[in-house]
């Protein structure tokens, strides 16, 4: 797994959620969610993962051929009554709001700047580091950079040129359901196995199904 986390000095945020927001936080732009993500949820819900997409989840692929299941938030189909229903398996954007992780050659967090949001500035100063532990966020981002560093070498690939394989990758990725021979059991053992197997079936040196 590539990068250090360099949270920087100067990384504190305030912010503290209100009790009775009607979460604007939940309605906005559709999230694309990691295998790891959506294995989380799976597990939470009890819930096949034809089940799971079909419920809440929306198929996309990329230009470059990357399955990604995406979780459309106009509002997300999660939130009832002003509240997260998944909220032990939420996805780390979720965990991590109103601070966002992006990849820029490493880890760099950012704050939002979303205006909607009254908790901004309430509550006392905490460091992004306090914050990721108090969201146990540490090992979804661990988890998010492996898939990011996955991603880019299927981008860089021929992926895009081979339709079939694409299929064979979402499902590799992203169907749970069936353990593989020798597959690991905790979550983040089976995601990362996963990725090695894609890596392989994306490079052609493997043909899992
Ligand atoms: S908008 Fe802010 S205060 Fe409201 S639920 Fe979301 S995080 Fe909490
Ligand atoms: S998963 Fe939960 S926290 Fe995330 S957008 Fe949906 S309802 Fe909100």
């Amino acid at each position: 797994m590539r990068g250090t986390v360099s949270l920087g000095s100067s990384g504190v945020l305030r912010f503290a959620c209100v009790s009775g927001c009607s979460a604007p936080c939940c309605h906005g732009h559709a999230i694309a969610l990691s295998p790891y993500e959506v294995l989380r949820l799976g597990e939470l819900l009890r819930l096949s993962s034809e089940e799971l997409e079909e419920r809440y989840l929306a198929a996309h692929y990329e230009e470059s051929g990357v399955p990604l299941l995406m979780l459309e938030r106009s509002p997300c189909r999660f939130l009832v009554e002003g509240r997260c229903t998944v909220y032990p398996a939420r996805p780390l954007a979720c965990r991590l709001y109103p601070a966002g992780v992006s990849w820029k050659g490493g880890l760099e967090f950012r704050l939002s700047q979303d205006g909607r949001c009254p908790g901004m500035g309430r509550g006392e100063e905490r460091t992004l580091q306090e914050y990721i532990l108090q969201q146990d966020a540490w090992v979804y981002i661990k988890m998010w950079e492996r898939w990011v560093e996955f991603v880019e070498r299927a981008e860089e690939s021929e992926l895009s040129a081979n339709p079939l394989k694409q299929v064979f990758l979402k499902i590799l990725l992203y169907n749970y359901d069936v353990r593989m021979r020798d597959e690991p059991a905790s979550p983040e053992e089976r995601f990362l196995h996963r990725i090695e197997l894609a890596e392989m079936l994306v490079a052609g040196h493997h043909q899992p199904l």
